[in-house]
């Protein structure tokens, strides 16, 4: 039968136990996923029976590995339904994916004048790479403000946008407060104001099911190690005709086509933004972890994780002293706070009941400014998560409000 998320996968994850082999409630998969026994055993096979180098060797070792490389491009393609595997460029996460952007299209396309726009909410990798850019191109930053909720304002964007904005950078799923982007609405108005779309998705592609042509966006990034893969891995999409007129990002072995002294001339997207041998095993290894999701299914996970959350804010809602942050339908991620009690503590005796929680400003300053905290408590599933985590989490909170009285 299909396994279905929640504690019956849970043997399916080493890592979801203690150190003295107690049942670990984790609960900071928006910072990065455990992986399956799946993972683990095809980064083992690739690093060690299977291990070779891609691209060059005249062994059969060598193109068996090629071959399983470029099936794992195949695999993500069809994972986000991209036009083709010339739009899947791997880089070593979201993080390198939106650097790429900004300084290989951004350095191509921006000039003084022109204007990007981002929202109060992005994780700092989709904020300073675009200050880096703009500061070399003379461009300018534009902030989309939030709604009360914690959503990013989309009547807001449209009437703040115009023909100078050049490109919109936006989470599709915000890592502090789950809230959930409506991408195809952005991308209309990103459109209408002849701008490109790029969406951060590092905390949408392992909750939803992402199919890049219908969000209608231009750019999509994700990161593997949240969706249940290796880390130092990640995928950047983009549509063939704006990669092909990219310029490469860096340079150096296997992204090119003739190198002389006096002119070299650049292989064709993905290969001109894959300089150097890339990371043979995390492709491998996210390959299957995008087989182990999809065995159990996005539409379950979703639904699970909607579940969790539900039960979550309501539980949460009941405590006095805890303010619910980000909207009632977040996805898979509950922020919140609590009266007279620092987030890292409420971390730290969570932890001694082993519960594991992030506490900090989850690399989103400005939005910790707009909400008028430094920090918060964030709570964040993933498919192997059950009701006993969220109980686990109500007696440790229990236990801190006995604590701080
Ligand atoms: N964007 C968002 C929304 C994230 O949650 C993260 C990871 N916390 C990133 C970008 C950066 O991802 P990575 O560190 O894997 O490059």
């Amino acid at each position: 039968g299909i396994p279905l998320p929640g504690r019956n996968v849970r043997a399916d994850f080493p890592g979801l136990v203690t150190a003295d082999g107690r049942l670990w409630h984790y609960l900071d998969t928006a910072a990065t996923a455990q992986k399956p026994q799946a993972v683990i055993d095809a980064t083992v096979r690739a690093m060690g029976a299977d291990y070779a180098t891609v691209h060059r060797g005249v062994y059969a070792r060598s193109a068996d590995m090629t071959l399983a490389y470029e099936a794992a491009r195949v695999r993500v393609a069809r994972f986000i339904n991209a036009g083709g595997t010339d739009e899947i460029v791997f880089v070593r996460g979201a993080t390198e994916g939106i650097n790429l952007i900004a300084q290989s299209w951004g350095g191509a396309n921006l000039k003084p004048g022109d204007r990007i726009l981002l929202s109060q909410l992005e994780h700092h990798s989709n904020i300073v790479p675009w200050q880096l850019i703009a500061e070399r191109t003379g461009a300018a930053i534009d902030v989309v403000p939030l709604t009360e909720d914690g959503r990013i304002d989309l009547d807001a964007m449209a009437a703040m946008i115009t023909p100078a904005h050049k490109l919109v950078a936006l989470a599709h799923v915000s890592n502090v407060l789950g809230s959930v982007l409506d991408v195809q609405h952005a991308a209309h108005i990103a459109h209408d104001a002849g701008a490109l779309l790029l969406v951060d998705g590092c905390q949408a592609a392992p909750r939803m099911k992402i199919d890049v042509a219908a969000l209608g966006c231009d750019f999509y990034l994700f990161s593997g190690h949240k969706l249940y893969g290796p880390t130092g891995i990640g995928v950047l999409w983009a549509r063939a005709a704006i990669l092909a007129n990219m310029p490469p990002y860096h340079g150096g072995g296997a992204m090119i086509d003739k190198v002389t002294f006096r002119r070299t001339t650049y292989a064709p997207p993905p290969a001109r933004f894959e300089a150097g041998t890339p990371a043979i095993v995390e492709t491998i290894g996210l390959a299957a972890a995008l087989d182990y999701v999809d065995a159990i299914g996005l539409d379950r996970i979703a639904a699970h994780e909607d579940a969790l959350v539900r039960r979550t804010r309501d539980a949460l809602r009941g405590i006095n002293s805890i303010r619910l942050l980000g909207p009632e339908d977040s996805a898979g991620i509950v922020s919140f706070e609590m009266a007279g009690v620092h987030p890292h503590d409420i971390g730290t005796i969570l932890d001694e009941s082993d519960v594991a929680i992030r506490a900090g400003h989850h690399c989103a300053q400005p939005l910790m400014t707009q909400l008028g905290v430094d920090a918060t408590a964030r709570v964040s599933f993933g498919l192997y998560n059950d009701e006993s985590d969220i109980e686990a989490l109500l007696k440790g909170l229990d236990r801190v409000r006995a604590l701080f009285g």
